[in-house]
């Protein structure tokens, strides 16, 4: 009878464990079709048709596409490239705006591989460290994750994380159609809308290639880009493949900047990943490095003092003019509604349903189900 009870008690507790944290498979919130993951997105498909009717791209730079985003050896400098001559334009965003602000930043994910160690998986372990810490940060999604993990998105959208784009397939966009830029950036904006509710108005373009053309797709579709503080990205992508990079030595790189950061005159975004187990359990090692000399991390839209989000899929800015990043001072909660979080007016030019699922509400029930049956065990082993 007492094995039985610990039986009960294990089958509960493996229960409780995976009702809250979200698995791949569990996509409630996904609607309708998109585009095949981790692939450019077909510019033919009826739906990016339908969304490139309201988008004007025919006065983009005529700009050479680029290969994989490869630097060539000779270019036109006036095509203002980051990743091959460190150009910015005044619309990019590269810094935090107060001294020793710091924009936390985390790309590639959500990935919900299960992390052994602790029984949980890379972004919800991270999510889990920044709540404990009472933290917010910028997570930079790629859109066919999103659409593999909505209820992670989810997660993160309720514990008041800045949700932004990071394209749907990753890919160089330099490298890219204008309008395959543009399906990039729309088809993730919509997984992570279904996912949310929220429309972000901010992305990063992938290893920080952007162009003028790049940008001015960007700006056609309503999206400003972030970059990262030239010279404060921690490389945390390349521990376990690049013997050069590990836990250590990006504690220790990391470390020798904080004399750097504290003379800036502005704040500062770095380069992090929520891509695998070393670089979470880096990225929370990092955060007492700094808070320990006052410096205070949080998510981009907060650091610039913008807004975060917009109130629909496509916002007509012309291109004349971007996306305001300045234009509020509140930073809204995750279970804010779309109409409320919006940036820069416009018409809504793309209606799209609303998401069906509200994942964390379907979580408490989850946890607190589990919690119940918990509970009853505990009662039961008791009275034996
Ligand atoms: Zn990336």
């Amino acid at each position: 009878m007492r094995s039985f009870a610990i039986i009960a008690i294990s089958i509960v507790l493996i229960g409780s464990a995976k009702a809250a944290v979200p698995n791949a498979t569990d996509t409630p919130s996904r609607t309708g079709q998109y585009p095949v993951w981790d692939q450019v997105p077909r510019t033919d498909d009826p739906q990016i048709v339908e969304w490139l009717k309201s988008v004007d791209l025919s006065q983009a730079p005529n700009i050479p596409l680029s290969k994989d985003g490869t630097c060539p050896k000779s270019f036109d400098p006036n095509i203002c490239w980051w990743t091959c001559n460190g150009c910015t334009r005044p619309d990019d965003v590269v810094v935090c705006r107060k001294a020793k602000t710091w924009g936390l930043t985390y790309d590639d994910g959500p990935t919900n591989n299960l992390y052994f160690w602790s029984c949980s998986r890379y972004t919800k372990y991270l999510l889990e460290h920044l709540n404990k810490k009472a933290l917010t940060a910028t997570f930079f999604i790629v859109g066919s994750r999103a659409a593999e993990s909505p209820l992670v998105v989810a997660e993160e959208a309720r514990l008041g994380h800045q949700l932004a784009v990071h394209t749907w397939s990753h890919h160089a966009l330099t490298s890219l159609t204008n309008e395959q830029i543009a399906a990039e950036l729309l088809w993730t904006s919509k997984a992570i809308f279904d996912a949310s509710g929220l429309y972000p108005a901010y992305f990063r373009p992938p290893y920080g290639d952007i162009d003028d053309r790049v940008r001015y797709v960007a700006k056609a579709v309503g999206m400003t880009p972030v970059i990262w503080t030239s010279g404060y990205d921690t490389e945390d992508w390349q521990i376990g493949s690049n013997p050069k990079y590990t836990e250590k030595s990006i504690i220790t790189t990391f470390t020798s900047w904080i004399p750097k950061i504290l003379a800036l005159k502005t704040g500062f975004i770095t380069l992090e990943h929520d891509l695998s187990g070393s670089s979470v359990i880096t990225a929370t090692k990092l955060l007492p490095i700094a808070i320990a000399k006052g410096i205070k991390p949080m998510s981009v839209a907060k650091c610039v003092n913008g807004t975060p989000y917009r109130k629909s899929l496509l916002v007509h800015t012309g291109n004349s003019t971007v996306p305001s990043i300045a234009s509020s001072t509140s930073f809204p909660s995750a279970t804010a509604s779309v109409n409320s979080t919006q940036s820069s007016g416009g018409p809504t030019v793309i209606p799209i349903s609303t998401p069906t699922a509200n994942s964390a509400t379907r979580n408490a029930l989850a946890s607190g189900s589990s919690i119940a049956l918990v509970v009853l065990a505990v009662v039961s082993y008791s009275l034996l």
